[in-house]
């Protein structure tokens, strides 16, 4: 039976960290994430995978969960935030050196596309493509310190507020997204 891990970025109830947020409606990043994430595990066990969803303050404690597992394919989920005018869609794959695509980890990569795609396919997101994360140089701990295919999802920019708009009435289209990219990934 495939063992997806799905980690909501930040943590719970925001604390100590909620994440980033929406500075008029005071949106926050570990919310979204969380309901997003259980929406994808329940997607996820209807069609029979086994799931597991861990959000946590402690990275160290959320690889070990999902190494010792152990997972299959892990999926973190997160929202964006820069300058309240960026938008859109990306997904980080980890990538052995130099920070370039070229170096991704070939499943990570061709998981990170099709969720990636259908995302912004499904929510009409710009589509910011995939991100290439190198330790050293932009590396993020859960990708880096995984062992199975990993991906981190930027939904969408919590601070602007278009995408935020949709990150408040479109979770359930975000959850369906990510768990058609899985199954495309998985029968891939
Ligand atoms: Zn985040």
């Amino acid at each position: 039976m495939v063992k997806i891990f799905i980690n909501p970025g930040h943590a719970p109830n925001g604390k100590p960290d909620p994440g980033a947020s929406n500075p008029n409606t005071g949106l926050r990043e570990c919310d979204v994430a969380l309901a997003v994430g259980n929406m994808v595990a329940e997607y996820l066990q209807n069609v029979g995978y086994e799931v597991q969803v861990l959000q946590s303050n402690s990275l160290s404690e959320i690889c070990d969960a999902a190494n010792s597992w152990p997972a299959d394919l892990f999926i973190s989920i997160h929202c964006n935030a820069f300058n309240t005018a960026a938008k859109g869609t990306e997904t980080c794959v980890f990538s052995s050196f130099g920070a370039r695509l070229e170096y991704a980890s070939p499943c990570s990569k061709k998981l990170g596309e099709y969720i990636q795609s259908q995302i912004v396919k499904s929510l009409g997101t710009v589509d910011r493509g995939l991100k290439p994360r190198t330790p050293g140089v932009n590396g993020l701990y859960v990708l880096t310190n995984t062992d199975m295919p990993a991906v981190l999802s930027e939904l969408a920019f919590i601070d602007n507020d278009e995408d935020a708009a949709l990150l408040t009435n479109h979770q359930d289209d975000f959850a369906a997204a990510i768990a058609r990219g899985v199954t495309d990934w998985l029968s891939f």
